[in-house]
């Protein structure tokens, strides 16, 4: 596995033979088995597989969740090593913006609910983050989590708005066996905040059993999800969504695929999490 700090190097690197085909997995590190499902799906469909390890502060609106942001390169590139990925990239904030910088890309109506709700710039900082990382690496797909469904949207429609010569390709959600999807921030909960997480995906679930047995008012589904939020002192809820699944435009009446989200703060950390209705 060779690992470098300089584009130059990772283009040398990416393009020592043109024949082999090459897939990306952007992260920012702190891995876990999420992202390590991304590689993996990247190594069965590609012949080389290149990683990206940064943690963007373009895409932070909060000073201090970038500084609580968990990092640990040493134990990251070592799990990266074991699953067999090829290149790593892992540029310093002023490699990627260096002083002079001064080009966004912002994706319009698609970034505006649910995340971009709360997070105001957070998609501008992921859109132009991913655009120099398709730039650097020029990989034949790109692999995103259903996790962060929004992203992968906004991903997805970038790449057909601007032209990019890639597939997107978006892997399930990865949980722990109690239902909490993993992310690098439930390193960060407190045992308390923890235990009363999986509150996310129960909430979820319970939306999407009403949904089976037929209740198809998106407003009493998304009570549902509330009220269960609700029974879990600890959990602030941001939002609770039933959004068409392309669009993310709030339904009236679910008929058709959909997706069910929610966003939650536990003492401070802040949790997202998402199930499709086919
Ligand atoms: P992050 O390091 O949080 O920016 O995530 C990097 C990539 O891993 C994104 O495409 C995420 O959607 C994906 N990812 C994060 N958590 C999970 C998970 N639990 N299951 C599947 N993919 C995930």
């Amino acid at each position: 596995m060779q690992v470098f700090q300089d584009i130059g190097d990772i283009r040398t690197a990416r393009w020592s033979d043109p024949l082999v085909s090459w897939g990306l997995g952007p992260t920012m590190g702190f891995l876990h088995d999420g992202h390590l499902s991304l590689v993996g799906r990247a190594k069965d469909e590609n012949d080389c597989v290149g990683v990206s390890i940064f943690v963007n502060p373009a895409q932070f609106n909060n000073p201090d969740d970038l500084t609580a942001y968990p990092t640990n390169m040493a134990r990251d590139l070592e799990l990266l090593e074991a699953n067999g990925v090829d290149l790593v990239w892992t540029p310093s904030a002023l490699q990627v913006y260096p002083p002079s910088f001064q080009t966004y890309v912002d994706v319009e109506q698609i970034t505006l609910p649910l995340e971009g709700g709360s997070r105001a710039g957070h998609f501008r900082g992921v859109s132009t983050v991913v655009s120099k990382l398709f730039n650097v690496f020029e990989p034949q797909r790109a692999y995103f989590g259903q996790k962060d469904a929004q992203q992968a949207l906004t991903v997805q429609r970038m790449v057909e708005d601007l032209n990019f010569n890639l597939d997107v390709v978006v892997c399930q959600t990865i949980r722990e066996p109690d239902g909490l999807a993993l992310s690098s921030r439930n390193a960060r909960l407190t045992p308390a905040s923890r235990e009363q997480s999986i509150v996310l995906y129960r909430a979820l679930q319970l939306a999407r059993q009403a949904w089976f047995n037929g209740e198809h008012s998106a407003k009493a589904l998304r009570t549902l999800m509330t009220d269960e939020v609700g029974k879990s002192p600890l959990a602030q809820l941001e939002y609770a969504s039933v959004a068409n699944c392309s669009t993310l435009e709030e339904m009236d009446h679910v008929d058709g695929a959909a997706l069910f989200s929610i966003a939650a703060l536990f003492e401070g950390v802040r949790l997202i999490d998402n199930v499709r209705i086919q």
